[in-house]
């Protein structure tokens, strides 16, 4: 076997492969896109050189298109020495990457119900990866397990008990494999043991989340049942007022056409009626453009009614953390949410905060700051790569 681990991310229509080291540096990346489209194309470490895929192309043919791609540039071998495949909901099953066998195959399927747009295709990835490397130990690593140490007071809805009791109805939270590298490099930057460093890690990418994380666990997440809770996103609308589904439905909206809707068409497109990349956004909110601005100061308050009410969940706090496409790359938007925040006592220094902490080992805090805040690229593909490499190996 090969020394290399391979990481599997299967979205609807795309398939993304990483490809890692045993010291878990990344060698090369993969990426199918468009798939079932008479468009669907892939290439390799994005060079632009597209790879011969047929049209309409399916999750299987890309895998096999991208793979052989790795062995032509010599990346791969025979196989690679383990798989990690990430799988979005666990439901209250899986606490922690599990090897797949059968039997957690089969769980993953019942789970699916809670994510009936993600589990299933999470699935078609596994299913295809096990077919072409039937012999190589893979592990499966749920964006959910992270947040399994929610206490009830938490994870409970103020719904009827037996939403809960017979349908599993509660907050799940989302990006754990994302919330537990901030754990683990704030942790290394903070020179703490990761089970006694208490950060909160606001992952603010086209999804966003917020979570407490106490002594190394996490204890509190804005998102839910569905990814769809807690803060303003791309195109989805966190938190509203729960009567709209009524009230919409009133209008003619019903339930499925209202969840198209705030999954796609609300959060930042949706209020600045333009766009959810927050590049453009603040560009026209500079240019004087009053919807795109309102949609940044609706982002940035929400953002920090939740750092504020992260707190709720701490007894110390080492750390505010800063991820994600916009966390890690918008000094306006974090300039934008701490200002909101001078009563907690955190301060930024303008010129790390500009420099996104680039020059400054992280760090984007005041010397004044209660807490100090960081900024750290996260890296989802690594986590799962390691546990990819741990459990796999001891089975392999
Ligand atoms: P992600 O889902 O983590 O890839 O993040 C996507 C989001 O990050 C989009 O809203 C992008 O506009 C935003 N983003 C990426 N680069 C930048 C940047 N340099 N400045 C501001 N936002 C950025």
């Amino acid at each position: 076997m090969d020394d290399v681990i391979l990481v599997v991310n299967c979205g609807s229509s795309s398939l993304k492969l990483g490809l890692f080291n045993r010291d878990l540096e990344s060698l090369a990346t993969g990426l199918a896109e468009r798939l079932g489209q008479d468009d669907a194309r892939a290439e390799i470490d994005s060079n632009g050189k597209t790879l011969d895929l047929p049209a309409k192309a399916d999750h299987q043919q890309a895998l096999e298109v991208l793979v052989q791609g790795l062995r032509d540039q010599d990346l791969l071998g025979e196989q690679p020495l383990a798989i990690g495949h990430r799988v979005v909901h666990g439901g209250e099953a899986f606490t922690a990457p599990a090897l797949l066998d059968d039997d957690v195959i089969a769980t993953i399927d019942r789970c699916a119900s809670l994510a009936p747009l993600h589990n299933p295709v999470n699935l078609t990835g596994i299913r295809a990866t096990r077919k072409l490397f039937p012999e190589v130990p893979q592990v499966a690593v749920f964006d959910t397990a992270f947040h399994q140490t929610l206490p009830a007071h938490a994870y409970l809805y103020g719904l009827p008990r037996r939403f809960y009791e017979d349908w599993g109805v509660r907050r799940y939270g989302f990006h754990g494999t994302s919330h537990y590298y901030m754990l683990r490099r704030s942790a290394e930057l903070l020179e703490r043991e990761p089970g006694q460093t208490s950060i909160i890690s606001a992952h603010l990418g086209n999804g966003c989340s917020i979570t407490a994380i106490r002594d190394g666990r996490s204890v509190d997440t804005s998102m839910g049942l569905t990814p769809l809770e807690g803060l303003v996103m791309g195109t989805r609308s966190g938190d509203i007022d729960p009567g709209l589904v009524a009230f919409l439905d009133r209008k003619g909206i019903d339930a499925g056409e209202l969840d198209r809707i705030l999954n796609r068409e609300s959060g930042l497109l949706g209020l600045s009626g333009s766009t959810n990349d927050m590049r453009k956004l603040v560009a026209l909110a500079d240019d004087g453009d009053r919807a795109a601005g309102q949609a940044l100061a609706v982002f940035c308050f929400r953002l920090a009614r939740y750092i504020g009410a992260m707190m709720a969940s701490l007894d110390r706090l080492d750390a505010l953390v800063f991820t994600g496409g916009i966390g890690e790359n918008s000094a306006r938007v974090r300039q934008d949410t701490l200002a909101h925040l001078g009563l907690l006592g955190f301060r930024l220094e303008p010129d790390a905060n500009h420099h996104h902490g680039h020059k400054s080992g992280h760090r984007i805090s005041h010397d004044d700051s209660r807490f100090p805040i960081l900024v750290i690229a996260t890296n989802e593909e690594a986590v799962i790569a390691r546990a990819a490499l741990e459990q796999g190996s001891d089975h392999g």
